[in-house]
């Protein structure tokens, strides 16, 4: 399952950050994350995976915060900004599959809370 590999490093990542900081952090107590509806990351696998990646790190207990993100595209032939329904990327106004991808790619931390 890819999920738990994307949280080890996800909070790897957190903690290499976390031990920059003057204070010394023990513990995460809310992590809040941006998941694009095209980032290949499935937000109930992802919160089901977590607290085994978790266990024993900064980041056990941590609670967890999603902001799902749709799909918005750029259309290179008519120039219409539209959100298709994932999986498609083509123009919801003529149909172009020439479309820029202006946001639903990520999957990244937007903040957390540590203590
Ligand atoms: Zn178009």
């Amino acid at each position: 399952m890819h999920e738990l590999s994307l949280a080890e490093s996800m909070i790897e990542q957190l903690t290499e950050a976390l031990q920059k900081e003057a204070t010394p952090v023990t513990r995460i107590e809310t992590i809040s994350l941006e998941i694009g509806a095209m980032s290949g990351v499935e937000k109930d696998a992802f919160e089901f995976v977590f607290p085994f990646a978790a266990e024993g790190t900064v980041a056990e207990g941590a609670t967890l915060t999603f902001k799902e993100v749709d799909v918005k595209v750029k259309c290179g032939q008519c120039g219409v900004i539209s959100s298709p329904e994932f999986p498609f990327v083509s123009c919801v106004s003529c149909g172009s599959a020439l479309t820029d991808i202006l946001q639903g790619k990520d999957f990244k931390v937007l903040q957390m809370e540590v203590s």
